[in-house]
């Protein structure tokens, strides 16, 4: 079996250890020490934001985040359809009910009109929604002018859920930087990783300061434990904090990287008809193309499926993945509001995301095309696909 090309897989920079080493060499192996504070910095800088907390996760981010907003008990806050259960998740914590709205066809991301239509509609319904969450999908920035415009003419805040778009601008402005609260992650999979992490941004460094509180377990200054709030135990290590610190010294390398795997796509399939791609509107939007992603129309491909695309690169031991499903499809989040005409359901059944990571090496990117060329060219590989994908495709929920 060749080598596993994956759709997205750590790629170090070198200096991580020298970090890590430092941290256990001066025995800061806690929730807190120089790594923390120098990577909250060194993200704040990146991010032209005031400040940065550092957290367990991004999902942990997005859940403080919440609770900072003051989101409770059958509260009501909007968020993107088409993204990842993360996003969402957080709001069920809350025990706050998620309005789901559909994504606009051009970013793919949250669509200013539905938001509109949804914010009336609950308003009407008797509840002004807490907070709106707009996701910057595989990277790309949502229509964020747009949006804040609604969400300030409403007075609602909104969260960026920028999980995957460290690197992206809107408007020369960093993403996770423009809504009141953002949220970074650094898992495994993403453009940087500290193996595990994310983080908070905002402009209020009141916002960050509670961030950090209720992620130490919300203690009260006083010498003894004292709890007045309920806290989480959401803080960042201060070892994993030094590998995000040897991450950040190759940021820009990796967007760079990223953004020319989405034009080596853009090459490869440039002489075939039916592929469409993620793609920036205009120079407003600065995408780091976490993820390419395109859409197939097996109309004009001659048959040829998204999913059959997925199983002819599994075959070469190649990963690829089909878009979020979107989370009104999703049998857990089913039975709440979506508004919306169909463009997220669309763009899941077409669409795929292609292996995406900034270590792809050139004897990587030959395997791809070949076994692209061989998906898009060869009847006979045409057909064992067809079969394959009628005979085991997937369950439908
Ligand atoms: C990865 C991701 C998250 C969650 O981040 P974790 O650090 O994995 O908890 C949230 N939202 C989106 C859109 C993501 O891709």
């Amino acid at each position: 079996m060749k080598k596993k090309i994956w759709l997205s897989s750590p790629h170090l920079g070198g200096n991580e250890l020298t970090y890590i080493l430092e941290a256990i060499e001066t025995n800061w192996v806690a929730p807190l020490g120089p790594n923390v504070d120098a990577f909250e910095q060194v993200l704040a800088r990146y991010n032209q934001v005031q400040d940065a907390a550092v957290l367990s996760s991004g999902t942990a981010a997005l859940h403080l985040a919440l609770v900072i907003l003051g989101v409770h008990k059958e509260d009501e806050v909007i968020a993107s359809s088409l993204t990842f259960a993360a996003t969402i998740n957080p709001i069920i914590y809350q025990g706050a009910h998620p309005i789901l709205v559909d994504s606009e066809p051009k970013t793919w991301n949250m669509s200013p009109e539905w938001l509109e239509t949804a914010i009336k509609a609950r308003i009407k319904r008797g509840k002004k929604p807490k907070a709106i969450i707009p996701v910057h999908v595989y990277g790309m920035p949502s229509k964020m002018q747009e949006i804040m415009e609604i969400a300030n003419y409403y007075q609602i805040p909104v969260i960026e859920d920028a999980a995957e778009a460290l690197g992206s601008r809107y408007n020369g402005r960093a993403l996770g930087s423009i809504g009141q609260m953002g949220v970074l992650s650094f898992n495994g999979n993403k453009i940087i990783t500290t193996s595990g992490g994310g983080a908070l941004l905002a402009n209020d460094q009141k916002l960050t300061a509670k961030a950090r509180y209720l992620s130490t377990q919300a203690r009260d200054p006083a010498p003894h434990y004292q709890h007045s709030v309920i806290g989480y135990n959401y803080r960042m290590s201060n070892i994993t904090a030094g590998l995000g610190l040897g991450q950040m010294e190759v940021i820009d390398q990796r967007v760079v990287q990223r953004r020319k795997n989405q034009l080596f796509y853009r090459e490869l399939f440039s002489g075939i008809p039916g592929i469409s791609f993620q793609e920036e509107p205009d120079d407003r939007f600065f995408s780091n193309y976490w993820l390419t992603a395109i859409t197939v129309d097996d109309r004009q491909t001659g048959g040829i499926t998204c999913e059959m695309l997925r199983r002819g690169l599994a075959i070469e031991n190649i990963e690829s993945r089909p878009l979020w499903k979107p989370m009104h499809l999703q049998p857990i989040f089913r039975r709440y509001p979506f508004y919306g005409n169909g463009t997220s359901e669309q763009l899941f059944r077409k669409g795929q995301c292609l292996p995406s990571g900034s270590n792809l090496s050139s004897a990587d990117r030959l395997r791809i095309a070949e076994a692209i060329m061989r998906i898009f060219n060869q009847r006979e590989t045409r057909h064992t696909l067809k079969h394959q994908t009628d005979s085991e495709s997937i369950k439908e929920t």
